[in-house]
């Protein structure tokens, strides 16, 4: 019997960063997290990273491993570098393919975390036979995969679908990118804090959210608090709701999709957010569009989307 082959997924986020030990058949076997600190050199992230790696792969034959897989936001996957990282600023302009693979002696990938996300829902989530979908990553920001006609579109740069930094309102908040208005400010796990901070600020409303220290309030815990009938809480998820299903038109019109797919951490808070999505998107289609095109959660869960995905960068490759 050939022996198994395995892989590492990456997920590097702007909060997190979570490393996979995956099989050939995509099953994930272990994980690995620490915490993404913006305030790190590359040279100590780097430090971090391989020992994660090392911790995540230390019962696996160094000949069995494949290569690693990463999906970083930001990167450019014809050059394998970070032109640009908005919300990890150390990983700005590094080469970060070439130094890994050097480093570590292993064949490396790098694609943007969306795009690593979509190719791990075409190999085994919710996309799996589909040519033509899109991948949004709701997280510290907001990434996008567009796949059609099967493939990723790369752009002619290797930078298309950075659909987090289209403006959804003039003016309106700053982003890390250095502009403002980015629909990421908006629809984001951050995009979904700053809503409610901006709700709470506006009004004498009573809110759980009011006892929460604004460091430790999080998506999750609005999700929750609204979910048991805060008023600001739900108005903050329902806004959020609604911005992503207007932006959602201009993809549905420009790439007629078979689905949306959300993914990240605001992937996982409750059906209320989904069906708003939805109602959203709807009320905004032509008719022509309406009840042809599917909004839901990844399948394979907000963690386990992006690891899968980055490790199936190698497979995808390979074979
Ligand atoms: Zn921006």
């Amino acid at each position: 019997m050939e022996p198994l082959k395995f892989t590492v997924g990456i997920d590097i986020g702007g909060t997190n960063t979570k490393l996979g030990l995956v099989d050939s058949e995509g099953h994930l076997l272990r994980k690995v997290n620490f915490s993404t600190n913006p305030l790190l050199s590359f040279a100590d992230y780097q430090i971090l990273l391989t020992s994660a790696l090392e911790e995540v792969s230390h019962d696996i034959k160094r000949e069995n491993l494949l290569g690693v897989g990463m999906g970083v936001p930001g990167a450019n996957g014809k050059t394998g570098s970070i032109p640009e990282a908005a919300n990890i600023p150390f990983l700005t302009e590094i080469p970060l393919q070439s130094v890994l693979a050097k480093q570590w002696n292993l064949p490396v990938f790098v694609a943007k975390d969306a795009n690593a996300a979509a190719i791990g829902e075409m190999l085994f989530g919710s996309a799996k036979g589909m040519n033509h979908f899109i991948l949004l990553t709701l997280g510290t920001g907001l990434g996008s995969g567009l796949v059609i006609n099967g493939k990723i579109v790369s752009g002619s740069h290797g930078l298309a679908a950075e659909y987090g930094h289209s403006v959804l309102v003039k003016n309106g908040r700053s982003c890390n990118c250095g502009q403002r208005g980015c629909f990421e400010t908006y629809v984001s796990a951050t995009g979904l804090k700053r809503t409610a901070i901006s709700l709470l600020a506006k009004s004498n409303q009573q809110s759980i959210l009011r006892d929460i220290p604004p460091n430790q309030l999080d998506a999750q815990k609005i999700a929750e608090a609204s979910e048991n009938g805060d008023g600001i809480a739900k108005r903050a998820i329902k806004k959020t709701a609604q911005w992503l299903g207007l932006k959602m038109v201009d993809l549905v019109v420009l790439t007629d999709p078979e689905v949306i797919i959300l993914a990240g951490g605001l992937s996982n808070i409750g059906d209320y957010f989904l069906h708003t999505v939805r109602e959203s998107l709807d009320n905004k289609l032509l008719p022509m569009f309406k009840g042809k095109v599917k909004v839901v959660y990844s399948s394979l869960g907000s963690d386990d989307a992006a690891i899968l995905g980055a490790a199936s960068l190698v497979m995808n490759l390979k074979n």
